[in-house]
C-alpha cells in the first residue's frame, strides 16, 4: 500500500504560515511530499464571487474560512493588491527542493483559473498555463514536471495546454487510479495522477472534527495500492496539522508515503479514461472526474 501526498499552496497565507510548519513536520516524520504552489497573484478576495454559488455559506461556516485564512487574505485582489506567491516565496520554494520535496505548478493566478477556465479560449488557457511556468522557473530555477489544476478545474484545453510544456505528468482531477485523459472526443498524452481521498476541507465537520474521528476516518478509506491524499496548506498546515501530523503517524504503520513524482516514473503505460464534471459531497460547484468504470 502507498500514499503520494500532495500538498496544494492555494495563497499567500498558505505558503508563509502552512509550508513552513509542514516542511518541518515532514522533516520530523522523515517522510517527502509534493508541493503544488499557486505561481501567480493571490486573488482570494474575488472567490467571494463564489458566494452566489449554492454550498459556499455552509463551506465557509463549516471550515471556518476566516480563522483558516485570515480577513487579509479574503480581501487580496479586490480591497488590498494581490502578492505573488512564487517571487514573494522563491527562498521557500528552494528550501522545499533542496530538502528533498517536489515543487510544481499549482496554476498562476488560482482564483481566475478556478472561476472561469470553462469559459477561457484555449489561447487564454495557454497563455496562463504559461505565465505560471515563467513564474515557476524564475522563482524555483528549474523547469517543472508536473501541474496541478486550481480547484480541480480541466477542458480540453487545459489538457492540451499543459501537453504542449512536457511535464512528466500532473495532477489534475479526482479519481481512483493513474490514467491518460480524454475529453470532448480528444486524447492527450500526459500521465494524470488523480488525487483519490477526499480532501480535509470536504470532510471536517461532517465526519467529526477531532483528531482521532478523523484518523479513524482517513485510515478506513485507504485501499491497497496507489492513495493520494491532497492536504492543503492553508488547512492542514496551520490549524489542522497536529490531525495531519496523527494520521501520518498512523499511515507510516501501513504503507509507504511517497512523492507524487516517485509516482508517475515508475509507472508502465495506463489506459485512457474520460474526465467529466461532476459535484463532490462537501464542496460547491463540481470537479473534473475519472469517470467511473473506464480507468
Ligand atoms: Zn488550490
Amino acid at each position: 500500500m502507498q500514499l503520494a501526498l500532495k500538498v496544494d499552496v492555494c495563497t499567500f497565507a498558505g505558503m508563509q504560515q502552512g509550508v513552513p510548519a509542514l516542511m518541518q513536520t515532514f522533516g520530523e516524520l522523515g517522510i517527502h511530499a509534493s508541493f503544488f504552489v499557486t505561481c501567480g497573484p493571490d486573488h482570494s478576495g474575488r472567490a467571494i464571487r463564489r458566494v452566489f454559488r449554492r454550498g459556499f455559506f455552509e463551506k465557509m461556516r463549516r471550515t471556518n474560512a476566516v480563522g483558516t485564512y485570515g480577513w487579509k487574505t479574503l480581501l487580496y485582489g479586490t480591497l488590498l493588491p494581490g502578492p505573488h506567491v512564487a517571487r514573494r516565496c522563491a527562498a521557500l520554494l528552494r528550501e522545499l527542493v533542496s530538502r528533498g520535496h517536489e515543487v510544481a505548478m499549482h496554476g498562476y493566478d488560482h482564483v481566475y483559473w478556478h472561476d472561469k477556465l470553462a469559459q477561457l479560449p484555449p489561447d487564454e488557457v495557454a497563455a496562463e498555463v504559461q505565465r505560471a511556468k515563467a513564474a515557476f522557473c524564475a522563482a524555483v530555477g528549474s523547469a517543472p514536471q508536473a501541474f496541478g489544476a486550481p480547484g480541480w478545474q480541466c477542458s480540453a484545453a487545459s489538457f492540451a495546454s499543459e501537453d504542449s510544456l512536457g511535464l512528466q505528468y500532473h495532477s489534475d482531477t479526482r479519481g481512483f487510479a493513474p490514467y491518460r485523459p480524454e475529453m470532448d472526443g480528444r486524447r492527450f498524452t500526459t500521465i494524470e495522477i488523480p488525487t483519490t481521498m477526499p480532501t480535509l476541507d470536504e470532510t471536517y465537520g461532517r465526519v467529526g472534527t477531532s483528531d482521532a474521528e478523523l484518523v479513524r476516518f482517513y485510515d478506513a478509506q485507504l485501499n491497497l495500492g496507489l492513495n493520494v491524499y491532497t492536504a492543503h496548506a492553508e488547512m492542514d498546515g496551520r490549524g489542522q496539522l497536529s490531525w495531519l501530523k496523527a494520521w501520518l503517524q498512523s499511515v507510516q504503520k501501513q504503507a509507504s508515503i511517497v512523492r507524487l513524482i516517485d509516482v508517475a516514473t515508475e509507472l508502465g503505460d495506463v489506459p485512457y479514461a474520460r474526465v467529466v464534471p461532476g459535484p463532490i459531497a462537501g464542496r460547491a460547484g463540481t470537479v473534473a472526474w475519472q469517470e467511473a468504470g473506464r480507468g
